[in-house]
């Protein structure tokens, strides 16, 4: 079954490659599908846009392989309530593929209030969030325009729903029902998820650390991919000090959930992301010299900071 998927998909995308002239440096879909993608249960739903895994037995990822973000969403399942962690790009019925998978009262918890992972919140009854003036701001959506460039033709590979419409694409308005406290546990029966303040990425990150499970909703604090850390409000700073906290977990889970291209890392990278954070101060280690930006690369991911570093600035939220 799951060489068949992973068939179908190499095929689709031979079809695609071949009537396209590919820009110089080939199209950022050629790294696509993800193998590691086929570690997981593939779940069928009725809507084409999401591919769904099951990483365990209560445990869901649902992914937007399609475009280029390749945003990632889970489903944590408890015995009274389910939270999902994201709701990616408001892209598709994200509301119906998590009605296929539970009955549960659903629970909206973002990892950052960036469009890519809080578009669909609006469909949610129940959404949790930071009391931060950066999250009550984004809690307001995004127009077509503030969104500028970041939902074009071009981001997205196939699958793309009939109904979607690149001029009228927005991130729709939500309301925070509930405001986190930093160490709070949200309780989802026989499941506890614990809060933890990261900031860094955004002033408003956080990891959603479920120890009896063994795994880290990671958001865009760590995945495999160059992090960015370089947005005016981000904050390397911060980034820094989190990365300490986040290591702080090693002995309490096996597994990371990122919010981009991959999921279910090793809980090893929060040492490497440590360490990374700690060469990046050192004057001595080479980075890769962008406009405004440094990059400096590690194994299996890269950190884009700003430039000069914004290390030693405290910075407010
Ligand atoms: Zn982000």
């Amino acid at each position: 079954m799951k060489l068949k998927i992973s068939a179908i998909f190499l095929l689709m995308f031979f079809i695609s490659s071949c009537g396209e002239q590919e820009p110089e440096g080939g199209n950022w879909y050629d790294a696509l599908p993800r193998e590691s993608w086929s570690n997981y249960e593939f779940i069928d739903t009725n809507q084409d846009w999401f591919e769904v895994y099951k990483l365990t037995d209560n445990t869901y990822a649902i992914y937007e392989p399609n475009q280029w973000q390749e945003a990632i969403s889970y489903l944590l399942i408890g015995s009274e309530k389910a939270m999902l962690v994201d709701t990616l790009q408001g892209i598709g019925d994200l509301k119906a593929v998590t009605d296929q998978l539970t009955d549960l009262p659903i629970i909206v918890m973002n990892t950052h209030s960036h469009y890519d992972h809080v578009s669909s919140n609006f469909q949610y009854d129940t959404i949790y969030g930071l009391n931060k003036p950066y999250t009550i701001n984004n809690a307001k959506g995004k127009t077509n325009a503030e969104i500028d460039g970041g939902m074009t033709p071009e981001t997205i590979w196939k699958n793309l729903p009939r109904t979607f419409s690149f001029d009228l694409y927005e991130s729709k308005p939500f309301e925070i029902d509930h405001f986190v406290e930093n160490g709070e546990i949200i309780d989802l029966g026989d499941r506890e998820i614990e809060v933890i303040y990261i900031p860094g990425h955004t002033p408003d990150s956080v990891i959603l650390v479920d120890r009896k499970n063994r795994m880290m909703a990671t958001g865009d604090s760590f995945y495999p991919a160059p992090i960015y850390v370089y947005s005016d409000t981000s904050s390397f700073q911060d980034f820094f000090i989190s990365a300490q906290t986040m290591f702080g977990f090693t002995d309490d889970v096996d597994f990371l959930l990122p919010g981009h291209n991959e999921t279910m890392q090793p809980a090893s990278y929060l040492n490497e992301l440590r360490r990374a954070t700690m060469a990046i101060i050192n004057p001595t280690t080479p980075f890769i010299q962008g406009t405004g930006t440094r990059t400096y690369e590690f194994d299996g991911f890269s950190l884009i900071v700003k430039d000069p570093l914004d290390f030693g600035i405290r910075q407010g939220d």
